[in-house]
């Protein structure tokens, strides 16, 4: 798959922003330059006299893999996987190795098993994870809709209270997290306080998943199984230990678990369709759109609408706001509010824009969502490595299914 080193030994105890997450195979390299104009911030650059690129700032890296995905010749790599250390955990019989993946990731998995981009597999996703030992098969689309409930709470109470700066920034994103702590130190207080889907997975797992489910948590290893390189960063920050230990013990990708399944043998096709276990798995359709630009945003604005207007949305499609590209904006009319002005980013040079706007004191937003990688998490730095999704057409087509599964999934 890709050749990739999954065979590298994972990272305990280290300071993650000194880790090359990606890196340039040299030998490799055809110094062609789509990497860097790819890379929203200048972390890879010319390294040698022939014009072979390499990274050369962990720290200014925000780890999207967005270079390693659009380099035409297979030179760059992930660097840092556990893969290794999960086929161990899931051989212990005193460990139980809990699985949480992402809203995007049913959406790749299935490419890298012959099926069409785009195509949903989430049943056969979470029959592949009780077939590779999973003792606890739970879903990380129950915490996108604790996220939207969250970071709507917060919108509201910095629009009513005005404790807190507006425009609240989305946090759910670790690339964009690290690009506006890095570039943009002076706007944190801009950034929603709220963890992200996974960073709130990982220690409810932990603690109410363990009283739940009567398995302690020491016991528990956590897999936090993402779309996404940068996912790895965040998992080893230090603050992810809310649960009195890591948070999340390892982190892999959509790549990453097809070949373990792959390795494991599993006929991956012809798996039954299977439910996530009870407790940490219920999820509605706002968890579905968390996986494209723009779903965060419709999902948290259904909230505060309900809750400024004291009225039920007719219809909980926001569609205004649903964005592929570039930045897109929204004024959306509450009833006993006013405007809510909203904006969609997705890629960091969109962002920086609406960065300094805010810095200039001439943000005009209330809510503004950001997503590193083109088109949200379902084009993630951590999704099968096809050239063709980076073709509108099929990007649009996945999108077109996950709006289709969140209108079969939503209640009345
Ligand atoms: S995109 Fe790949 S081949 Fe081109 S310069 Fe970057 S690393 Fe080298
Ligand atoms: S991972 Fe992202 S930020 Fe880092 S070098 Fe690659 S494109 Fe640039």
């Amino acid at each position: 798959m890709e050749g990739v080193n999954y065979k590298i030994a994972a990272p305990q105890g280290v300071d993650p922003s000194t880790l090359f997450f990606v890196q340039v195979d040299k030998d490799k390299c055809q110094a062609c330059g789509e990497c860097e104009t790819h890379c929203p911030t200048g972390a890879i650059q010319e390294m040698h006299p022939d014009g072979e690129r390499g990274v050369v700032d962990p720290a200014a890296c925000v780890n999207c893999g967005q270079c390693l995905a659009n380099c035409p010749f297979g030179a760059i790599s992930e660097q840092v996987s556990y893969v290794g250390e999960i086929f161990e955990k899931l051989k212990d019989p005193d460990t139980i190795v809990v699985s949480m993946p992402a809203p995007a990731v049913r959406y790749g998995l299935g490419e890298c098993f012959g099926m069409p981009t785009g195509t949903y597999v989430g049943g056969k996703m979470h029959a592949a994870l009780r077939r590779l030992g999973f003792g606890l098969v739970w879903d990380n689309e129950w915490t996108a809709d604790v996220t939207i409930m969250e970071e709507g709470t917060e919108l509201l109470e910095r629009v009513k209270k005005g404790d807190k700066p507006l425009p609240q920034f989305t946090s759910c994103c670790p690339g964009w997290v690290k690009f506006a702590e890095t570039f943009y130190p002076d706007l944190n207080a801009h950034l929603s306080t709220c963890r992200s889907p996974i960073g709130m997975l990982g220690p409810l797992a932990k603690t109410y998943g363990s009283e739940q489910s009567g398995i302690k948590s020491k016991k528990m290893y956590t897999v936090s199984i993402m779309p996404c390189v940068a996912k790895k960063f965040e998992g080893l920050r230090p603050e992810m230990n809310a649960s009195g230990s890591r948070d999340i013990d390892a982190t892999i990708n959509t790549r990453e678990l097809a070949w373990m399944i792959k390795q494991a043998g599993i006929d991956f096709a012809s798996l039954p369709e299977e439910q996530p276990d009870p407790a940490l798995g219920m999820s509605t359709g706002a968890a579905t759109i968390f996986g494209t630009s723009g779903g965060v945003m419709e999902a948290a604005l259904r909230l505060a609408y309900e809750v400024l207007s004291g009225n039920t949305l007719a219809n909980p499609d926001i569609k205004v706001v649903r964005a592929h590209e570039g930045i897109k904006t929204a004024d959306i009319p509450v009833p006993n509010f006013g405007t809510v002005k909203v904006a969609v980013v997705s890629g960091l040079q969109n962002a920086a824009k609406l960065c300094d706007e805010v810095r200039a004191g001439k943000s005009p937003y209330h809510f503004i969502e950001v997503m590193t990688c083109p088109g949200g998490c379902v084009n993630g730095g951590g999704q099968p490595l096809e050239p063709e999704m980076l073709q509108s057409s099929l990007f649009h087509s996945t999108v077109a299914k996950i709006n289709r599964r969140f209108n079969q999934r939503r209640v009345g």
